[in-house]
């Protein structure tokens, strides 16, 4: 494994122990937008971005209870994921390249980040080759457009959903978003609203082996709005684990 793996210091406080307690921070959060909006905290997930985050922290937040975490490079997925406990569930949330595929099929819960039909069915082949059964996965839109962004446009997603449903290794749960970085949250709120009224037009279309279950969208920035907004499923890093030293994409 490599070193960054551990040595990066803690959070703001430089005290370990605080992870737990921003969790919990977090979780109410999250419960305060989901009452604010009348839904059920239990329909949201978080996932505990880790990236960059050495595997103690992690270990702090497992026995806090915290099960789903993310990670966006594949190696370092699969390496935290052989030394930790088999009952976590990982997200890839990064952009994967198809020669990094094998480190994330049948190690991850959920790849959040299929944009491609190819990518889509180097994954089908991985599933295939490896014996894993079918591989979950979300479309990643690049709602906003932004030109650094990886992910589809809204009008091409439902033409990829029906495409890759013909992939039997492939199941698409839902769509995920990451939402461009803003001063005032509220500004990303029509994002969150476009991803999700997408997922509702994909949803009628009744595509085999397309689900629209999850609605993968906020981050430390946003994340209460996108709950707002029908979040299933948000993706928090730095509020839980304190800021990133390095910028990893
Ligand atoms: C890093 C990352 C996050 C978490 O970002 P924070 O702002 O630290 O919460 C969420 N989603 C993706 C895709 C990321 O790469």
């Amino acid at each position: 494994m490599s070193d960054e793996l551990h040595t990066e210091v803690p959070g703001e406080t430089g005290k370990t122990g605080d992870c737990a307690s921003r969790l919990l921070l977090v979780r109410k959060r999250i419960g305060e937008a989901c009452l604010r909006v009348g839904r059920d905290p239990g329909e949201v997930s978080l996932i505990a971005v880790s990236k960059t985050k050495p595997v103690s922290m992690i270990e702090e937040l497992y026995a806090a209870g915290q099960r789903l975490f993310g990670e966006n490079r594949p190696q370092e997925l699969r390496d935290k994921a052989a030394v930790l406990p088999g009952d976590i569930l990982w997200h890839m949330i990064g952009h994967l390249q198809k020669n990094k595929i094998k480190y994330v099929v049948g190690t991850s819960a959920l790849i959040h980040s299929v944009d491609s039909y190819e990518l889509a069915s180097a994954i089908h082949e991985e599933a295939a080759k490896r014996n894993t059964g079918p591989v979950s996965v979300l479309l990643e839109v690049n709602v906003a457009e932004e030109a650094s962004k990886f992910g589809l446009h809204s009008e091409e997603t439902i033409r990829l959903a029906k495409k890759i449903s013909g992939l039997s290794n492939i199941r698409i749960q839902g769509l995920m978003t990451v939402a461009p970085f803003v001063e005032d949250p509220e500004q990303n709120r029509p994002v969150f609203r476009e991803l999700r009224e997408l997922s509702v037009d994909i949803a009628s279309e009744n595509i085999d082996n397309v689900h629209m279950s999850v609605l993968s969208m906020g981050m430390t920035n946003d994340f209460e709005v996108a709950v707002e907004e029908g979040a299933s499923c948000v993706r928090v890093g730095t509020a839980i684990f304190g800021s990133r030293n390095m910028q990893v994409n």
